[in-house]
């Protein structure tokens, strides 16, 4: 055993001297005072705040939610008891479905595990589905649409980060009635840009193509119902299949696909990823549902979330902190190299009590490190000037850059071409 454990040093030593290992912390979330918690570290514990979590609008706390989910585990147990081929769909799951096909409009809903699993079962199984199909893929998807389409053996063409000229350019050149599917975000996590979605439904029909988006950072968040992009601008119709999470804005756990009868129940009997795994617990189901219901007729969260978002740009430009054009929740600020990020990180976290994860390559592109910051509705004003003041000690101690670089400075960031390449290579 030992001469082979030496495989597995060299891997995480490569990883340390290419500044890529990672780590991570040790956080205990304190349910009723999100978004505090508890860091431990060295045998000593202290509260810090949370700023980075996707528990975007606190649902992971809210009363209906743990109520949903301790009554459910007490009237129906810990576990599923097993997949839904051996032990059946529990009721929670039914209902569930049900309320996700109605949140995006479509005849029905499939309910996986994670989003991770859900992107990843769905696109490798429509590239095996459809007869000699190509796979159209935005750069900068995430890496369970990157994986599924790897999966799916399929040929796969990945156009520039929501350009709609290359998207084009790629359709064109195929024969009109060879099966296409359009594989795209509606929110970009890290920049906090939209695709251009009404752009990609017309291309599509043009030129005959599926569409898949994931809306896994919208879901919950934009719409009227928090149906997503796809229900804020009207276009759910237009897109084929929808994918989204629940571990998000929702506060719970799973993945999900909304689309045709004929697509979910192909995907449901064909994909490996769905069948051959158990299903999720029948309270985790019902939290879930207690948070879509509530945030289909609440808009109080998104209301609010929207005025910290804001509140929060405003008082990190004031303090002469980088922040990248974001179009969303999502405030993404520049370092724009792997140590200094975890630097700025490790400074926030044991001088100032701030968690901020450091995102550095390969999630985001070599040279735009960053640290990507998520307020939501329960980060309070005191939080916010608090965030910023210590940006600024950590900015001022590190010598970090107070100025975008000219790449970034625009609406549309320029680093299409490296990240182009790192998909490349992981896919
Ligand atoms: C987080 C994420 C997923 C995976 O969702 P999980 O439910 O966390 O597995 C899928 N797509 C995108 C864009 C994500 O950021």
């Amino acid at each position: 055993m030992t001469a082979y454990n030496r495989f597995f040093e060299d891997a995480i030593k490569s990883l340390h001297a290419e500044n890529r290992y990672r780590v991570f912390a040790d956080l205990e979330r304190i349910a009723g005072r999100f978004p505090k918690a508890i860091h431990r570290d060295a045998g000593a514990a202290k509260e810090v705040d949370v700023w980075c979590s996707n528990d975007y609008l606190g649902m992971g706390q809210h009363p209906l939610v743990l109520s949903a989910l301790t009554q459910t585990a007490c009237a129906a147990g810990s576990t599923a008891g097993g997949t839904r081929n051996i032990s059946g769909t529990s009721h929670p799951l039914v209902v569930l479905e049900r309320e996700l096909a109605d949140l995006h409009g479509k005849d029905r809903a499939l309910v996986f595990t994670s989003g991770f699993v859900s992107n990843d079962a769905t696109l490798s199984t429509l590239g095996k589905l459809l007869p000699d199909c190509v796979m159209i893929s935005d750069e900068w998807n995430h890496a369970s649409m990157i994986e599924g389409i790897r999966r799916a053996g399929a040929e796969k063409k990945i156009f520039r980060h929501n350009d709609m000229a290359h998207l084009e350019e790629i359709l064109a050149a195929q024969p009109h009635d060879r099966p296409k599917v359009i594989a795209f975000e509606s929110v970009y996590s890290m920049d906090g840009d939209i695709a251009p979605i009404e752009t990609i439904a017309d291309l599509a029909e043009r030129y005959n193509a599926m569409t898949y988006i994931d809306e896994v950072h919208a879901v919950g968040m934009y719409g009227a119902r928090g149906g997503g992009i796809t229900e804020r601008d009207g276009l759910s119709h237009r897109i084929d299949i929808i994918e989204g999470t629940l571990a998000k804005a929702f506060g719970a756990l799973g993945g999900y696909i909304a689309a045709s009868a004929a697509i979910v129940d192909s995907i449901r009997s064909y994909a490996p990823g769905f069948i051959f795994t158990t299903a999720l617990p029948p309270a985790i189901a019902a939290a879930a549902t207690a948070s879509i219901r509530h945030l289909k007729v609440s808009d109080a969260e998104r209301d609010l979330q929207k005025a910290r978002v804001a509140e929060t740009k405003t008082a990190l430009d004031a303090a002469g902190i980088p922040v990248m054009p974001s179009e969303t929740h999502i405030v993404p600020v520049f370092v724009g190299d792997p140590e200094a990020c975890k630097a700025a990180s490790d400074r926030l976290l044991r001088t100032h009590s701030i968690y901020v994860q450091p995102i550095n390559y390969p999630t985001v592109p070599r040279g735009t490190e960053r640290l990507r910051i998520t307020p939501t509705p329960l980060h309070a004003s005191e939080d916010i000037s608090h965030l910023a003041s210590s940006l600024a000690e950590v900015w001022e101690t590190l010598g970090l850059a107070a100025a975008l670089p000219q790449t970034l400075a625009g609406p549309a960031p320029a680093v299409g071409v490296k990240r182009l390449a790192a998909h490349a290579a992981g896919g």
